[in-house]
């Protein structure tokens, strides 16, 4: 299950190990072991787990949610 959380501060990115500073979204992805990987926004971007999409003529982070 894939879900955009808020970052409180303490949590890293699993792809490429940057602190996400609060309030950075981060996306938690729960593995089938019972783990749980969190990716920055770059990190889900690359992966495809999440888009921009252009809202009312904003640019809106969209992250692609099971
Ligand atoms: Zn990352």
């Amino acid at each position: 299950m894939r879900q955009g959380c808020i970052s409180l501060g303490q949590v890293r990115c699993d792809d490429c190990h940057r602190i996400i500073p609060y309030p950075e979204r981060y996306l938690a992805i729960d593995e089938a072991e019972g783990t749980t990987v969190r990716l920055c926004i770059d990190c889900a971007l690359k992966r495809g787990y999440a888009r921009y999409k252009v809202e009312k003529g904003e640019q809106v982070l969209t992250f692609l949610e099971e």
